[in-house]
């Protein structure tokens, strides 16, 4: 198949991008209803991957995206979230009910003294996403665009139809505890700096993350975010512990880049089927590249259907890359250069007892190859 070929009507589909820094996922529910979870840019290009890609296969944004999710605060997973959002003229925005400092102050509409010190990337996204869902909230009665997700709460449903399978998106995560401790956070900060001298509290955002639960007919996709295995109360942990779901996911988006911090055993154990369907997109902006070696070993131990969208480790570019690079200047900076462009893995299943059938398109590689190469 090709890129631009769509999937059928009566397909799913999971697409991941990225990296970025992060990444992006589109989902396909079937009867062209499509939901996309977190943002990324092409860092060579610039480029939209969600975007472009719904160009090429054909999807009408406005009409048939509807629900566009931002996982949570972290700038490997937001970029380009508020120009997806404005496209998706009839989308509601998903969001944590544990708002992080960016997403409080923004709607608290604070004073730019006060934001002195927030991560400005993520700052302008959400602004952009709050003033477009406070337009959509004016101009159309009885249109709720934003959803502040907390477990177990239904967040999207459509009803079957024929040849179109029921379907439902579940917020697993944050837990109550993660909004209390969320708003705990932010309390403490406000009343120790009134004036703002104070940088606000930041607690990892990922704590906070959104993981879905997506059913279509009898079918269960698992979409794990950045999701932490804890704190207590927190994380898959309460995920486990709080939230009942029917059915086994055979598809799952991986957590935290495939982090030992996201690795929960009872989620292979109790929310997927065997050897599922694995997808990661690495994470390559910090110090420690993720998933590391012992990650891959340990995703490949439970799946030996695993697939990363690129390698988690920086390609050295080749000498006369970086030189055409640089004779380029900003305009071409990615000729052949695997750094910085996003790659795509693609699942789609037809019929209930098919399997599901990947597909890798730029630098993306089961997880088996991207072991073996380390
Ligand atoms: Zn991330």
């Amino acid at each position: 198949l090709l890129l631009s070929d769509p999937p059928k009507s009566d397909e799913l589909e999971v697409s991941i991008f990225g990296p970025g820094k992060g990444e992006a996922i589109a989902v396909h529910l079937g009867g062209g209803d499509w939901i996309t979870v977190d943002s990324c840019r092409s860092q060579s290009k610039g480029t939209h991957s969600i975007l472009d890609y719904f160009e090429a296969i054909g999807v009408n944004i406005e009409q048939q995206l509807k629900v566009v999710v931002g996982t949570h605060a972290h700038d490997d997973h937001i970029a380009g979230l508020g120009q997806l959002y404005e496209s998706a003229k009839n989308a509601i925005f998903v969001c944590s009910a544990a708002a992080a400092s960016e997403e409080f102050l923004v709607t608290a509409e604070a004073d730019k003294s006060v934001a002195a010190g927030l991560r400005s990337s993520v700052r302008r996204e959400y602004l952009r996403i709050l003033d477009e869902v406070e337009r959509r909230g004016r101009e159309r009665s009885g249109f709720a665009p934003l959803k502040r997700a907390v477990e177990s709460l239904p967040l999207w449903t459509r009803s079957s139809t024929p040849g179109r399978a029921a379907a439902e998106i579940v917020a697993l995560s944050p837990s109550h505890v993660a909004v209390t401790r969320a708003q705990r956070d932010l309390a403490t900060s406000a009343l120790a700096a009134p004036n703002g001298t104070k940088r606000f509290a930041n607690r990892d955002p990922n704590e906070f993350a959104v993981a879905l639960w997506v059913s279509v007919g009898s079918q269960r996709i698992l979409l794990g975010a950045d999701l932490l295995s804890g704190p207590a109360g927190c994380g898959w942990q309460a995920v486990l512990a709080n939230v009942s779901v029917s059915g086994k996911a055979g598809i799952f988006k991986v957590p935290h880049h495939g982090s030992i911090t996201s690795h929960h055993d009872g989620v292979w154990a109790e929310m997927l089927e065997v050897n599922p369907v694995a997808l990661i997109a690495p994470f390559r902006g910090g110090r420690k590249h993720l998933p590391s070696p012992a990650d891959l070993a340990r995703i490949c131990a439970l799946t030996n259907s695993g697939y990363v969208t690129a390698s988690p480790e920086r390609i050295a570019q080749r000498e006369s890359t970086r030189r055409i690079s640089a004779s380029l200047g900003g305009v071409a900076s990615n000729v052949r250069d695997p750094w910085g462009t996003p790659g795509h893995v693609r699942a789609r299943k037809g019929k209930d007892d098919a399997p599901w059938h990947v597909e890798m398109f730029g630098p993306a590689m089961d997880l088996a190859t991207a072991l073996k190469s380390k």
